[in-house]
């Protein structure tokens, strides 16, 4: 007898893949059959099917049916039932994407308004700019050659149906085994779930007895039902997805006939912009993407796993211009502005210059944040302050090494148990964990051990459904209930130690009994090794995270039991001031900068130097710039954070003093409001960028711009290169708005462009000198070859900058003066000449 259990859909994304191959999961672990119906469409679908749940298109709103028949229907009845209530709801988010969501595509930039140049416009997907001659590839087609396939008896072509699916399942297998955890092998991930999914193979194996085809007809069939169903979704994200079908069925022909069908494949050798109607995910993996230097597509929209994947390359990547490989040919030279969407076909001499000028304006940032990557987590005045990673995999420890990671102040290992089916054993751990200690070449990794339940749950474990999951059966807590799975990490964890410097350590710490206990287990394991001959460090430091607020008063007890603690700021601040982390409606009250919040960490911190034990911080408050200071003036001893940080969070520790940073703590610790703390912050960071208005950096003396526009627009990039604004484009435009109600020549040449604008962060001053004078627009007066930009950030107070300007003004009547800028042959002798007028 089945039992149904009827849900109204939750996922606002309807029913995609992700979801889908959740719930495909969680049906495969029971042997009932398990039949998913959309009551609103009258759509059915087998539930152990991604593909057909998929196919179900199933909405938000939607009411739905589970029909559970078979020998375990009741358990399964109840592990769906619970599944569907518990951790369906959230199971919406899609692939992480690493960078900013893209944006609707910008206007030409203003240096370039008066060109004629040709521009094709798309949606910015992937950021950055690139230039190189097009190439444009061929989308595979699905097609039979001229004549169709050979054909042999249904059961023949059954038969190589299905030896297709496993050759691409094994193929793909090998593919995901040879690439590192990421965006790239989630995708491959994906693509093998498709062709290892049951409805799939038996729609196939249903056409070719059905209509007695060959087997690549049956594929092609089949691959086109699914694109028809998804096709006419309404969902855009369900028809981005059409193209992976299409992408596996291609690798499916090309198992099953050695060749992809129709396909003009173009491989490229040399340095291109990629040009396509659109591209399989598969098609960009195998391209040389040294050579490929931007993607611009007609299709492809903002999810579809190619675009996903360009941003994982770090591929500039424009979509949605229709016809654009019919439009551009081959070998034509363009420029892609994936920051703008513009895609600048034959560029003018102007056009080139101004990218070109981009481009290096980029690279000269990435360049001064990496050379921080290298360098020691010091202070300006040599204070040491270890700057760690987080990492989840040994690909991301190697990663963070190459970022300059001083060790790794956090090794997640709740991942490596999540997202399969049965839990990785000791061996399996114990690779990973020796792997880990290699990557790190020596330097402190500590691993924590599993951290599972609340925010983070395991299917496997059937956990109980719990009223408040982060205050509830998590983490530690569990070890007691699972003692296999604890000791087989703590072994794993034990017998890796001897392959480098690994730390251990405990989270979600409340009391000095969880200590003894945990510490006791591992006493036990070690007398175990022991008996087995086995080699490790038995004196591997033992820490604890510093999560829950109990523990900060338990300081001097639990010091006698660990060598160090590790401050989870993220845990820290939502239990202390009771603001769920992942909860929008109380995001304003969750924040590290919350005056109190400061107390307790300075409390924390000194209390454990006070019993002469070492603290770092592992929460994403270690990965703000802005709170640099803070830790400074704290004296921790490590913070740990995202790899891709560490440069810039080592560029601000190398401004900050001790002193300044010690009389910063004591008073935002006085402070009302985490607003005013910030504020302070944003305040002290700005000052340290030197209190200086103009530097080295900010002066150009000879530059080749030919208009006002252009020349605008470089002074506006010398401040963005030295990062003293944080949106050139909007700094250009507060200058400009400055500009259109009164030109700012002054005569003799000069022009003191200026603004003030929230977007400029640290007050400067730039100067250039064209190499030939530009109009300025103003009919009676002369050309301007010498140029002085003043910019102040709207949080300056008083009329600074009409004061800097009248002074300019002033000191711009003598001649002296004006002959001294018009002389000077270094940006020293101008810095110079500035810091004299300032200061008189
Ligand atoms: C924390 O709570 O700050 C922490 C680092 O742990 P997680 O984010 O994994 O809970
Ligand atoms: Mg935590």
């Amino acid at each position: 007898m089945a039992i149904e259990f009827a849900f109204v859909f939750p996922l606002k994304n309807g029913m995609h893949a992700r979801p889908a191959s959740r719930l495909q999961d969680v049906a495969n672990a029971y042997r009932s059959r398990i039949t998913f119906i959309n009551r609103h469409t009258g759509a059915s679908a087998n539930s152990k099917s991604t593909l057909s749940l998929v196919a179900s298109v199933t909405h938000q709103g939607d009411r739905c049916t589970l029909i559970v028949e078979g020998e375990d229907e009741k358990a399964a009845y109840e592990g769906m039932q619970r599944f569907l209530t518990e951790e369906f709801p959230g199971c919406d988010e899609e692939l992480v994407i690493p960078v900013a969501a893209p944006g609707a595509p910008r206007d030409l930039p203003r240096a370039l308004k008066g060109e004629q140049l040709r521009v094709e416009t798309g949606a910015p997907v992937s950021k950055g700019i690139a230039r190189a001659p097009a190439a444009v590839l061929s989308r595979r087609t699905l097609e039979p050659p001229p004549g169709g396939w050979p054909r042999g008896t249904d059961d023949d072509e059954v038969a190589r149906a299905n030896g297709a699916l496993r050759d691409a399942q094994a193929k793909m297998r090998e593919q995901i085994s040879s690439t590192p955890p990421g965006v790239e092998q989630a995708i491959l991930k994906a693509h093998l779930s498709i062709a290892g999914d049951p409805d799939f193979a038996a729609r196939v194996e249903e056409a070719i007895r059905l209509r007695h085809c060959s087997a690549g007809e049956a594929l092609l069939e089949t691959s086109s039902r699914y694109a028809e169903t998804l096709a006419r979704s309404g969902s855009t994200y369900l028809q981005e997805r059409v193209l992976d079908i299409q992408d596996v069925t291609s690798q499916l022909v090309a198992a099953l006939y050695g060749t992809v069908p129709a396909e003009v494949q173009v491989h490229i050798t040399a340095d291109a912009i990629c040009i396509a109607d659109n591209l399989a995910p598969s098609q960009l993996i195998a391209l040389d993407k040294r050579h490929v230097k931007g993607l611009v597509l007609a299709h492809g929209g903002m999810t579809s796993h190619t675009v996903i994947l360009a941003r994982a390359f770090g591929i500039p990547c424009i979509t949605g211009i229709p016809d654009i490989h019919r439009t551009i040919p081959p070998g034509e030279d363009v420029i892609v502005d994936a920051d703008r969407g513009l895609v600048i076909r034959t560029p003018s001499a102007q056009a080139a210059r101004f990218y070109a000028r981009e481009t290096d304006k980029q690279e000269r940032m990435k360049t001064k944040l990496r050379r921080f990557a290298g360098l020691p987590g010091i202070s300006a005045d040599g204070k040491r302050l270890e700057i760690a990673a987080n990492a989840a995999s040994p690909e991301e420890v190697a990663a963070a090494m190459a970022h300059g990671a001083e060790g790794i102040g956090l090794f997640r290992t709740e991942m490596l148990f999540m997202d399969r089916k049965e839990p990785p054993d000791e061996e399996e751990q114990y690779r990973i964990y020796e792997q880990v200690a290699k990557s790190a070449g020596g330097k402190p990794v500590i691993i924590r051990t599993l951290d599972i339940g609340g925010d983070k749950p395991i299917p496997y474990l059937h956990l109980p459904p719990e009223e408040n999951p982060f205050l509830g059966y998590r983490a530690i807590r569990l070890y007691a209930e699972y003692p296999q799975l604890i000791n087989a990490q703590l072994r794993a964890i034990l017998r890796a130690s001897g392959s480098g410097n690994l730390k251990v350590m405990f989270p979600m710490v409340c009391s000095v009994q969880e200590v003894r206990t945990l510490k006791q287990r591992l006493q036990e394991l070690m007398r175990g090794l022991d008996a087995e001959g086995a080699t490790y460090n038995r004196q591997i430091p033992i820490g604890i995270m510093v999560e829950i607020p109990s523990v900060a008063f338990l300081i001097d007890q639990l010091s006698r039991e660990v060598d160090f603690f590790s401050i989870g700021s993220n845990d820290l601040t939502q239990y202390f001031l009771a603001a769920d982390r992942a909860n929008t409606k109380v995001s304003h009250l969750y924040t590290p900068f919350h005056p109190s919040f400061l107390r307790l960490l300075k409390q924390i911190i000194d209390e454990v130097h006070r019993h002469k034990k070492w603290v770092g911080l592992c929460g994403e408050m270690g990965g703000n710039p802005l709170a640099v200071p803070l830790f400074l003036g704290f004296g921790i001893d490590e913070i740990s954070l995202a790899p891709s940080l560490i440069p810039a969070v080592k560029e601000a520790l190398h401004r900050c003093a001790v002193p300044e940073c010690e009389a910063l703590v004591a008073s935002v610790v006085q402070m009302e409001s985490p607003e005013s703390v910030e504020g302070a912050l944003k305040e002290y960071a700005s000052s340290q960028r030197g209190g200086a208005l103009i530097t080295g950096g900010l002066v150009h003396l000879c530059s080749a711009s030919t208009s006002k526009e252009e020349a605008i627009r470089e002074l506006v990039d010398l401040l963005h290169g030295e990062g003293r604004v944080d949106d050139p484009d909007l700094v250009e435009d507060a200058v400009w708005a400055r500009e259109e109600t009164y030109p700012t020549g002054m005569g003799f040449g000069v022009a003191i462009p200026h603004c003030k604008s929230p977007h400029v962060t640290v007050n400067s001053i730039a100067v250039l000198k064209l190499d030939a004078p530009v109009a300025w627009k103003m009919p009676d007066q002369d050309p301007v070859h010498f140029l002085i930009l003043i910019a102040i950030s709207s949080a300056a107070k008083g009329d600074q900058h009409l004061k800097i300007i009248a002074g300019l003004a002033r000191k711009l009547m003598h001649e002296e003066f004006r002959q001294q800028l018009m002389d000077a042959t270094s940006s020293q002798t101008i810095v110079r000449l500035f810091e004299q007028h300032l200061s008189a």
